[in-house]
């Protein structure tokens, strides 16, 4: 039977998952939803002894039902190949008592990399399936991560543009030498003068604006998003918290049947939601432990049901996360308001007009299976430090926040048996200035690749091949911009003007 999307804001909108994925956003602003949850309908004896692209096609075919085997497993394919640095895609490392899911294997060395690697083979089989002639032009405003694997994954992908936009401030000097760097004829990097949330927001905007959406057109070009707003994003990392927890029955970790815990370090809450509908399709998983870092309107959100964005924008030491809208968060309120689109859309309303919103007391009482805390910046490095000194096992900013988190939750919930899997969201070269300082001090001095190069000594680790290739690599994106000029910027890019 196949599976339909719905608009979070909009009873009457339906799409199939192909349409769902072209159209990125659907046409009210709100978000596509699966109409139902599919269930797992396979053994986890069978999971177990599954390479991690055969558990992505389990996991997907539920999902995109509209697609065929063939068309899946050659996405499959052409995403999880040798652009991981490993043939597990996604390895488990235990240290200290907790499981460590490392999903910075990719070629951009953070999350982003698992879903961004098959998104554009997605966008592109179903641009075919539904006879789309214009060219997709991808879309994306990013905190440091999604811009640079959103490139990696669309460069030179024939019948697609790609344009970036960044907080010029607001990503690490490695994150921005990424994206700058980035080769492709059909790549366009753009710096604005603003936080995330204004591109987000100006991106948003765009989305929207009919009028732009009809000279595109003409132009034979269509929009789409490569932001954690795809379904064609979210899907995909399903698949490795299923893939997790086969692996630790396989390894016998766990008994079948056995409840996990998964903690993952939340932005615009789309991991943390895949893990969520990971859990609804029947995986065994206890709480889904939410962490923020000092941006923490998700935790104030889980503990008062007011989700209030009217506050100071922090930035931290783990810039993918510095959000203070969670555009993903909608899907969730959608579910838990009982799929009511109406009431879904006053809340977001409420949000974009007064900046905040509050739940009901019956809505907040379906939230038990999450559990929210924060880590503070002091807090995320005295994290990184003490699990070095104990296990000389080296994490990132990121990792950090959601390590502290699962700490607090033990300390709060006395829930120390519950084995736990921690989403491993970016490689510590990604971030070694902050990583290194966390450690010892004393490497506060040190260039940007000497710091690189002494966290592989210290950490036992070789440098990831992205990282190596950056110390030579020639600057090839210099626009910088107004949050305003921002649709301008997109026409002429295009040659719309
Ligand atoms: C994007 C990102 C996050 C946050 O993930 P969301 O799905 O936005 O919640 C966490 N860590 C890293 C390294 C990221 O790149």
């Amino acid at each position: 039977m196949e599976l339909m999307y719905a608009s979070t804001r909009n009873a009457e909108e339906k799409a199939t998952a192909s349409q769902a994925i072209l159209k990125g956003l659907a046409g009210d602003g709100g978000l596509f939803v699966p109409t139902r949850i599919p269930s797992l309908d396979i053994s986890i004896e069978k999971l177990a002894k599954m390479s991690y692209q055969e558990t992505a096609y389990e996991v997907l075919k539920l999902f995109l039902t509209d697609f065929t085997e063939e068309e899946l497993k050659n996405c499959i394919d052409k995403a999880y190949d040798s652009k991981f640095d490993t043939e597990e895609i996604a390895p488990l490392v235990q240290a200290d008592g907790a499981y460590y899911l490392e999903l910075f294997h990719g070629p951009t060395i953070a999350f982003k990399d698992m879903a961004l690697s098959i998104l554009p083979h997605l966008l592109i089989t179903a641009a075919r399936k539904n006879q789309v002639k214009n060219d997709i032009v991808i879309l994306t405003a990013t905190s440091g991560d999604t811009g640079k694997a959103a490139l990696a994954g669309f460069a030179d992908v024939a019948g697609t543009k790609i344009i970036v936009f960044y907080p010029k401030n607001g990503v690490s000097p490695i994150q921005e030498k990424q994206m700058v760097t980035q080769k492709g004829d059909n790549t366009f990097v753009v710096g604005i003068h603003g936080n995330f949330d204004q591109a987000q927001t100006g991106v948003k905007e765009m989305f929207s604006d009919q009028v732009l959406a009809k000279e595109l057109d003409a132009a034979g070009y269509q929009f789409s998003s490569a932001n954690s707003i795809n379904i064609g994003r979210l899907v995909p990392q399903i698949a490795y918290y299923v893939y997790a927890y086969a692996k630790m029955y396989e390894n016998g970790v766990i008994a079948q049947g056995e409840k996990i815990n998964i903690a993952v370090p939340t932005g615009n809450f789309g991991n943390i939601l895949a893990a969520f509908y990971a859990k609804n399709m029947g995986l065994p998983v206890a709480k889904l432990i939410c962490a923020s870092n000092e941006n923490k309107v998700l935790y104030d959100f889980f503990t008062t049901g007011v989700y209030d964005k009217n506050r100071e924008f922090m930035l931290t030491s783990s810039p993918s996360m510095d959000i203070l809208i969670s555009s993903n968060l909608e899907r969730l309120i959608y579910r838990i308001a009982g799929e009511d689109a109406g009431k879904n859309a006053e809340l977001m309303q409420s949000l974009s007009t007064k900046g905040s919103y509050e739940i009901t007391p019956e809505m907040k009482a379906q939230l038990s299976d999450f559990y929210g805390n924060y880590a503070s910046e002091q807090e995320t490095a005295t994290a990184i430090r003490s699990l070095y000194e104990k296990t000389g096992y080296v994490i990132d900013t990121h990792t950090a926040v959601a390590s502290e988190v699962y700490r607090k939750y033990k300390k709060d919930t006395g829930d120390t048996e519950t084995k736990t899997v921690i989403a491993s969201t970016a490689s510590p070269f990604k971030f070694s200035r902050s990583v290194m300082s966390a450690i010892d001090k004393k490497y506060e001095s040190m260039s940007e690749f000497e710091l690189v190069d002494e966290l592989s000594k210290i950490g036992n680790v070789a440098v990831p091949k992205a990282v190596e290739e950056l110390r030579s690599a020639e600057v090839l994106h210099k626009t910088v911009c107004e949050v305003q000029e921002m649709p301008q910027v997109v026409k002429k890019f295009l040659g719309m003007e």
